[in-house]
């Protein structure tokens, strides 16, 4: 019926347009009348527009899941359509674009720690898991940080002993480079106190020489041994997972860690979920380039809704084992450097490898060594095997490398994404680590922007919100309230930038969203209170209230 319409006026205009242009007379004289349909326009908002020039507008109008309009109160007159919003006042601005996350299905044998608040209550929890599913099952959880449990230390053997002496547990901490297991499941995996040093981690002992249960980097020695949870048990729990992303404002994200076989199981979804989902990019590493080529072979680049995104590098560890690669030795623990991920010359060639075989490249590097290796191995690839328009970053970046460290990054188009919420939730590790003006200008936000280098922001998942992101992004507040470098700080504007439009360039797709411009997908949201006026101590409760993903309403909050 619509299309009729559509159709019927076109023709109208067309001769008009003809008509006026005979008469020499100009194009406004259309008569107030004449409306163009479309299918959705929101009123009386401040509509951010994230466009080169930061505008904020008070319409805008949705046609065919994408913005068809943009502009002050005027333009209301030249549109119409069934449904019109009333914003009253609200901001409206583009779904923010997590360009590093991690989204996966969960076994019911796991536990999500990401709130578990305290040692106790991770106790409970397992209780609860060990009454749902029986004595001698796996347990499994992700999402524990000592920084945020009351007792203010980590779990540790004993304290899941205590409530586990029959199931074998592992709970892996927020950040993903250390877990801890309990005295059953170190057996089954044949780990005791004779246990040699594993390559690349470490098994935590105390002073007496006992295990005390936590596993650095390495926690894969006992997790290999936990039954695979079944397809649809994965693939239910992938969903809600994904759906609960547009709850949070996330129409766009890139999961960092997925592998060529993780990609029918999207497809699956994709296709036919009952949930509404957010746009997603997977990176997949570079262990199997065949798999990686034929998944490629088949299913291009993707859709607008799920395509294959740049391969996954990892050159060092993070600051939560401890094992970012640095320069100088950490704070208070003698010549301890972190290390790389893997030998020094594997990592040179695995990073030509991948350049010289077209793929563009989001590599994990956290440590100022890992950094300065990464960005002068880049350099010298493109240097001999020049592309243009690569797109190749970093992912992380949270040491502040040397100067000429990003002079090189600037001049090559070398990118960064980086986690600005780190500086407020990883506060205690950074402390722990790191000192001086290492510490102060961790997260580097201004000084590699300053140099001209693109910085999009993302969350991996600490916490996944990304409210916490542009509050320390503007703040450089740790948790307690502390800052840190205020020197880094960017202005709000800036940081929504980075969490929305510079996550869909990284990705190549700042031509299709990331902004509200018209021709790109209207996904948008609309906020509790203006980021922009906000006073910088009240950005932690500002809350998405409606998220639209081209165009239809996914999510709406409701007061509970
Ligand atoms: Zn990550």
């Amino acid at each position: 019926m619509q299309t009729r319409t559509r159709g019927q006026r076109s023709w109208h205009w067309l001769v008009m347009l003809l008509i006026l242009a005979g008469c020499g007379a100009e194009q406004q004289t259309e008569p107030a009348t004449e409306k163009e349909i479309a299918d959705l326009i929101l009123v009386n908002g401040k509509v951010l527009v994230v466009d080169p020039l930061f505008s904020i507008e008070e319409v805008l109008v949705v046609r065919d899941g994408r913005v068809l309009a943009v502009g002050d109160a005027s333009i209301t007159d030249q549109y119409s359509a069934a449904q019109v919003v009333d914003l009253g006042g609200k901001v409206l601005m583009p779904g923010f674009n997590d360009s590093h996350t991690h989204i996966e299905g969960n076994a019911r044998r796991y536990i999500d720690l990401n709130k578990v608040g305290s040692i106790q209550n991770l106790q409970r929890l397992i209780q609860e898991k060990i009454d749902l599913l029986g004595e001698g099952e796996w347990i499994t959880g992700y999402g524990w940080s000592e920084d945020e449990l009351i007792e203010q230390r980590r779990p540790l053997r004993a304290d899941l002993d205590a409530v586990a002496p029959n199931n074998p547990v592992v709970l892996t901490r927020a950040g993903g480079h250390s877990a801890v297991a309990n005295s059953l499941a170190l057996a089954l995996a044949q780990i005791d106190e004779s246990t040699p040093q594993p390559e690349g981690g470490v098994i935590e002992k105390d002073d007496d020489g006992a295990l005390n249960g936590i596993i650095r980097e390495r926690q894969e020695m006992i997790e290999r041994l936990v039954p695979q949870a079944t397809y649809d048990e994965l693939i239910a729990s992938l969903e809600v997972n994904l759906n609960r992303q547009l709850s949070l404002g996330i129409t766009s994200l890139t999961d960092a860690m997925k592998t060529p076989e993780d990609y029918p199981m999207f497809e699956d979804l994709y296709a036919n979920a009952e949930l509404a989902l957010p746009r997603a990019a997977l990176q997949f590493q570079w262990h199997d380039p065949v798999a990686i080529k034929a998944l490629k072979a088949r299913v291009g680049d993707g859709s607008s809704m799920l395509k294959i995104g740049p391969i996954k590098v990892f050159a060092d560890g993070g600051f939560t084992g401890p094992a970012a690669y640095t320069l100088e030795p950490y704070a208070n623990q003698g010549s301890y450097r972190g290390y790389l991920n893997m030998p020094r010359a594997d990592l040179v060639s695995l990073l030509n490898e991948v350049h010289d075989a077209g793929w563009q490249m989001g590599i994990h590097a956290i440590g100022d060594a890992a950094i300065v290796l990464v960005v002068d191995t880049l350099a010298s690839a493109l240097e001999r095997n020049p592309r243009g328009d690569h797109r190749h970053y970093l992912n992380h970046f949270s040491m502040r490398p040397p100067e000429d460290t990003m002079v090189t990054m600037a001049a090559q188009g070398i990118h960064i994404t980086q986690q600005p919420n780190f500086t407020y939730t990883l506060e205690g590790r950074y402390v722990e680590n790191l000192d001086g003006w290492r510490l102060q200008h961790n997260n580097p936000l201004r000084s590699p922007m300053n140099q001209g280098i693109t910085v999009a922001l993302s969350s991996d998942i600490l916490p996944i919100g990304p409210m916490v992101g542009l509050y320390a992004a503007v703040t450089r507040k740790g948790m307690s309230g502390e800052v840190y470098g205020a020197d880094e700080a960017i202005t709000m504007e800036e940081a929504i930038r980075g969490y929305t439009f510079l996550g869909a360039y990284l990705n190549r797709e700042e031509k299709i969203k990331g902004s509200l411009e018209p021709g790109k997908w209207a996904d948008m949201i609309v906020l509790s209170d203006d980021l922009l006026t906000i006073p910088h101590d009240q950005i932690l409760s500002v809350q998405v209230e409606q998220t639209y993903l081209a165009g239809q309403l996914v999510f709406e909050r409701t007061n509970d």
